[in-house]
């Protein structure tokens, strides 16, 4: 008798126990799937060889206009040049990105205008130099809350106007609608949440598979503007576990980060694989909004934002249409992010906003002229209350460190080689010539930077205040 009645006891509390438990449990559960999860997945590889090859395949009849053609703006964050193939990176990163610039267009001495995520973004779909933007400077006010203003005008208002249905699919919440970034799109992916509310990151086959699904919706006879940005290769990174073999002869941090690259490059030949397939007259540009320091060498330190030297400031950039005239060329010469506006509508043969600071590189694209359109690429940064400038000209890396986060002020120059890409020797006081006249240079576009920000839309802020401490616990980097 004694054991039933402790038996009733026990199982009229069941209910109660096992709602708790199953609380814990499902607790325990969201807890690791959304901080804990292991980065590494297994996807099976999804584009065959023979439909990526049909999907390569040139068609010069093809033309490259309003009327006709479809874009695909690929904006990968934290992409650093030397870690791709056509880069020159002894590994397989990027087997498809290759073989897209050997169809292609390869900018050699492309630059992001700042080596974070909103305001890099930010410069790249507006063609606006960043100061402009008030995404980065001091004027955008405490904190990360900075929203891109509703003046200035997007890639994707731009083909809007155009009569293009716009969609996007965005991984980094930098990019989500509430920081300004889905103007003029008709459909748009991104995160649940910011990096303050710690929203778990869409991998790039969660963001591929949504890109996909809204082109998917919009009818074939109506231009297509795309754009993806992926977040794989940010710490930490995100990659298919048996990438890592591919590159596990090097240290750990650099075999994940190759891994992820690899991951991304997988994902970006299926989106391609299967838009190209739909949508044959496709124009593509593949660029990043930064690089990653990877602590290679060790004064860049391990992650990007901090520093301009070329690591985190110089980023790929790939131009591809099937009828592109001697496909694979190599542009020499200086070309930014904010080109990438203007030269897709000089492409297609349309006006860019009378805002935009970048210029078209379509001479180049089309083999009209073998160097790209600068002589001068800057970029800056006020992260993290720093603020850094530079300037490069194919001969040398001018850079500029303010001693306080001021927009002008006590600051200190060192210039290094074009060879010297991780900036070791100063050769300031050795080529005074080319020194001063860097400095000169950089001098003047920081003057116009200052003269465009007083001149142009008002820092508008989020009420989420996105710090760099919360952006770092959120993606698991402790420094
Ligand atoms: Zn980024």
């Amino acid at each position: 008798m004694s054991d039933a009645s402790h038996s009733t006891r026990f199982l009229s509390r069941k209910p109660l126990m096992v709602t708790g438990l199953l609380l814990m449990v499902s607790g325990a559960l969201a807890y690791f799937w959304i901080y804990v999860r292991p980065v590494p997945h297994d996807m099976p590889d999804t584009v065959s060889p023979d439909a990526l090859h049909a999907a390569l395949t040139p068609d010069p009849s093809l033309p490259i206009d309003i009327a006709h053609t479809d874009v695909l703006v690929i904006a990968a964050c934290t992409l650093r040049q030397d870690r791709m193939g056509v880069y020159g990176h002894k590994y397989p990163t990027t087997p498809f990105l290759d073989r897209l610039a050997s169809q292609g267009v390869v900018f050699e001495e492309h630059f992001s205008q700042t080596p974070w995520t909103r305001p890099a973004m930010g410069a790249l779909f507006t063609g606006k130099w960043p100061r402009q933007l008030k995404l980065d400077n001091p004027g955008a006010g405490k904190g990360f809350t900075a929203v891109l203003h509703p003046d200035h005008t997007l890639i994707a208002e731009v083909m809007a106007s155009q009569g293009y249905t716009a969609v996007g699919a965005v991984a980094n919440p930098n990019l989500k609608t509430r920081f300004g970034f889905s103007q003029g799109f008709s459909a748009y992916f991104e995160p649940e949440g910011t990096y303050k509310e710690r929203t778990p990151i869409p991998t790039a086959d969660e963001v591929v598979n949504n890109l996909l699904s809204m082109a998917a919706e919009v009818p074939l006879d109506q231009r297509l503007y795309a754009r993806i940005n992926v977040l794989d290769t940010h710490l930490p990174q995100k990659y298919t576990r048996r990438y890592l073999k591919l590159f596990d002869a090097q240290p750990q941090r650099l075999a994940k980060y190759d891994a992820a690259l690899r991951t991304v490059d997988a994902e970006l030949a299926r989106l391609f694989t299967e838009l190209r397939a739909v949508r044959p007259n496709l124009l593509v540009l593949f660029a990043a909004d930064h690089g990653e320091g990877l602590y290679l060498p060790r004064h860049h330190g391990p992650e990007h934002g901090n520093y301009v030297y070329r690591t985190t400031t110089q980023t790929p950039w790939i131009v591809y249409h099937p009828a592109l005239p001697e496909p694979g060329r190599r542009i020499r010469g200086r070309s930014m992010n904010v080109d990438v506006l203007p030269t897709i509508a000089d492409l297609l043969g349309i006006s860019s906003p009378a805002s935009v600071n970048g210029a078209s590189q379509k001479a180049a694209i089309l083999a009209q002229t073998t160097a790209a359109a600068h002589i001068y690429a800057y970029s800056e940064t006020f992260f993290r209350k720093r603020h850094l400038s530079m300037v490069y000209d194919g001969q040398h890396q001018l850079i500029r460190t303010y001693t306080k986060p001021t927009e002008t002020g006590p600051y200190t120059d060192q210039m290094f080689t074009a060879a010297d890409w991780e900036g070791n020797t100063d050769v300031l006081l050795d080529e005074p010539a080319q020194a001063s006249h860097l400095a000169d240079m950089l001098t003047q576009w920081e003057a116009l930077s200052l003269v465009l920000s007083a001149n142009g839309p008002d820092v508008v802020n989020d009420n989420v205040d996105e710090s760099t401490d919360d952006m770092l616990k959120a993606l698991g980097y402790v420094d």
